[in-house]
């Protein structure tokens, strides 16, 4: 019987009822999701090293026998095995020692047979390896091991035949992630199996993106490799295949925008330079470039398609507005979405501020309060008649408040709306021009990956009259002498933001603590006004309380991590954070970057009881070593991962299997290459043999205009 990718695992014959359930409960629900299961790492199980031969320091994966079991108690309770080479009862011993485990001393008995994988350490002159790997041999392996030692227990020796019925032993093993109710042995031995059932000729899913490359030989090579760098060679096709979906979307994506003429819109100058004289302060020379590269993108008869890129606190905004009055100087509507009420606020408020007396209605749009701040409702006939800047959130997608005759749109914060909701958005005009904005700068590969489709400005620099920043890692143990700090910051005129403990189960759990917090807080300055911040609170209490810090009415901000994004009171000097080893690097500089907005001097405390060399440590040393957005994007991007830094930072990525080449330069430009050789061939993908490209934009087609 022959399988194909999409048939369902319920007619795999060996599969039984309760692993069926296990699998499914994991979402795998047909070969090709079990075949496409990446292995986690390898173990070289061709040969087995003596006991005796182990070296302190080394990581091995080595056969062994159980000699004897037990539990021990030193400092803690753990469980203890002895295991020697099994043709050798009173040869060399390693033991292995499980800690805080206490389920492996069902699973482990004198007699058996392991397979375990660990770090070999010596100990008063024994050795040792604690918490190893480790996989339970059983009858069909041991035959195996018998032809082996019979024959010198070198590999190779053995004749193909005995190699090729081989799972678990005596080859290149692969090791999962484990999947709840299922063994991992008995997972790889079903993926063993599916492989031999599969055709030669088993078709790539979607787009082959390696033809020359059996798509079958792959999958054994991923699987089971002959030789250790044959699973290098399949990885990189899988992850080929996965750069190049990404990069063949970017391609269309981009390509569709290109072809929409967008209109002309810059003409004068005007209202921009009415805008600039007005400004206590001068643009920086970066904020000046990104101004004059979105100016010639206006000016140009293509539609814009920008992202602008800035470290926390560089003046985005401001950017942003001088882009909405370029845009308007032709008439129409330039509109700038969101993600909070709170942010949302800030904005108009600031635009009124800034736009004092120039000839531009600014209108505010969000779930409930479009009106509360007495302006005028849309009046459709009026729609057109004088420019106008609209700022607002989610609400501007839903069709009554859609902005109309929409010549700009801006995106403020950009990760925290998908796609479809940045289409949506733009749909409120004729080919609008688009700008988006993100909060915390990413590492430059990523922006390829992620935003391959748009072009980009960085703003590089920081405006000259900001106070410096110091951040420091503190024990909470000293509280004391934080405390009397903030007395005297307070005491000068200053304000102080703290930051509540993370707590991510729960909305109401994150409330309790951060009401906790606020409670310390008014027992400790109990003269002070302090302002509490959740998510909880309903928009018109959390627009109250950023309004009193705002207006220095509160002089303390108790927050949670709402604070995090864009706001913005130059006053505030002082920022501690609780449990800082909690957070992520990105979100720390993003919390950080609400102080140090104004002249003064101001000062980051992180807390925490990390101590040097202890997980969650490495990143608070950074962020007390540099203040640089672009550089700590790399940090988190180094510590974390790419798949982390995008699980959690980003949406609109799919999952991501190969990780580790997702921001491989040579993979995106090659993978970028066939995505422009196939567009520039077959523009509309009429020809049949990219008809399974069709499939990887359809949900880009269908993210449409409409609804
Ligand atoms: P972000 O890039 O983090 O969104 P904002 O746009 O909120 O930063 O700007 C931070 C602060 O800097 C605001 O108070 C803004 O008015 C101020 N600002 C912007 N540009 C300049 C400048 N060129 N010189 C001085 N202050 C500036
Ligand atoms: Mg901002």
């Amino acid at each position: 019987m022959a399988y194909q990718f999409t048939d369902a695992l319920e007619g795999v014959p060996d599969v039984t009822p309760r692993e069926l359930q296990a699998l499914r409960a994991a979402s795998y629900e047909t070969v090709g999701d079990v075949l496409l299961r990446v292995p986690r790492r390898y173990e070289d199980r061709r040969s087995t090293k003596a006991i005796e031969s182990l070296v302190n320091g080394e990581t091995v994966s080595l056969l062994v026998h159980v000699y004897s079991a037990g539990w021990r108690f030193s400092y803690k309770r753990y469980y203890e095995v002895s295991v020697g080479d099994e043709a050798a009862p009173h040869g060399a011993r390693l033991l292995l020692r499980w800690f805080n485990m206490p389920y492996v001393a069902k699973l482990l008995a004198t007699g058996m047979n392991l397979s375990i994988y660990g770090k070999v350490k010596e100990y008063g002159g024994k050795l040792t390896m604690t918490n190893p790997d480790f996989e339970v041999m059983e009858d069909e392996d041991a035959g195996h091991r018998l032809v082996e030692a019979a024959m010198g227990g070198i590999p190779g020796d053995l004749p193909p035949a005995a190699e090729s019925v081989r799972v678990h032993t005596g080859r290149i093993v692969p090791i999962y992630r484990g999947i709840s109710g299922l063994a991992a042995r008995r997972f790889r031995s079903l993926v063993w199996g599916l492989l031999q059932q599969l055709p030669d000729d088993v078709p790539q899913p979607g787009y082959d993106v390696a033809p020359t490359y059996p798509f079958r030989q792959a999958l054994q090579d991923l699987h089971f490799p002959a030789a250790p760098e044959a699973h290098q060679k399949a990885r990189l096709r899988f992850a080929l295949a996965e750069c190049f979906a990404r990069q063949f979307r970017v391609a269309w994506r981009r390509r569709r925008t290109q072809a929409r003429r967008g209109r002309v819109n810059v003409t004068t100058d005007g209202y921009l330079q009415e805008l600039l004289a007005s400004l206590p302060f001068r643009l920086t020379n970066a904020q000046a470039r990104c101004v004059d590269e979105i100016r010639a993108d206006m000016a140009s008869p293509h539609q814009m398609n920008r992202l602008l890129q800035g470290d926390v606190g560089s003046g985005k905004t401001l950017v942003a507005l001088c882009a909405m009055l370029l845009a308007v100087e032709s008439g129409g509507t330039a509109a700038m979405i969101a993600p909070t009420q709170i942010l949302a606020e800030q904005h108009f408020n600031n635009f009124r501020r800034l736009l004092k007396g120039m000839d531009i209605r600014l209108s505010l749009r969000t779930a409930d309060r479009a009106d509360d701040l007495g302006f005028v409702p849309d009046d459709p006939a009026e729609a057109d008649a004088t420019p106008r800047l609209l700022v607002g959130t989610h609400a501007l997608l839903y069709k009554k408040s859609r902005p109309r005759n929409l010549v700009l749109a801006v995106v403020d914060e950009q990760h925290k709306f998908g796609v479809a909701q940045r289409e949506k958005f733009i749909a409120g005009g004729e080919c609008p021009d688009v700008l988006v904005m993100t909060a915390t700068p990413i590492p430059r590969t990523l922006t390829l990956t992620l935003y391959g489709d748009l072009d980009v400005s960085v703003i590089d620099e920081l405006p000259a009259n900001r106070g410096e920043i110091v951040t420091a890692l503190r024990n909470p143990a000293n509280m004391k002498r934080i405390i009397s700090f903030m007395q005297g910051e307070l005491a000068a005129g200053r304000q102080i933001y703290i930051v509540a403990p993370l707590i991510e189960e729960s909305e109401v759990r994150e409330q309790a603590a951060a009401t906790t917090e606020f409670e310390k807080w008014r027992g400790i300055f109990p003269e002070e006004p302090i302002g509490l911040l959740h998510g909880r609170l309903s928009p018109e209490e959390k627009d109250a309380v950023m309004a009193a810090f705002r207006a220095n009415e509160t002089h303390i901000l108790v927050a949670t991590t709402v604070v995090e994004v864009g706001v913005d009171v130059p006053n505030a000097t002082v920022m501690l954070i609780n449990d800082a080893d909690a957070f992520g690097l990105s979100q720390l500089h993003q919390l950080r970057g609400r102080i140090g907005r104004g002249q003064h001097k101001s000062y980051c405390i992180l807390l925490s009881t990390a101590k040097a060399g202890e997980p969650g440590r490495e990143k608070l040393d950074v962020l007390c070593r540099t203040l640089n957005g672009f550089e700590i994007a790399e940090e988190d991007f180094r510590l974390r991962g790419p798949g982390d830094v995008l699980g959690t930072a980003q949406s609109g990525l799919g999952a991501v299997q190969f990780t580790e080449w997702l921001t491989d330069m040579r993979l995106i430009h090659r993978a970028g290459r066939d995505a422009a050789a196939i567009l520039d061939a077959d523009p509309e993908l009429r020809l049949p043999q990219h008809a399974p490209l069709r499939a990887l934009i359809a949900p880009e087609t269908e993210q449409g205009v409409t609804a």
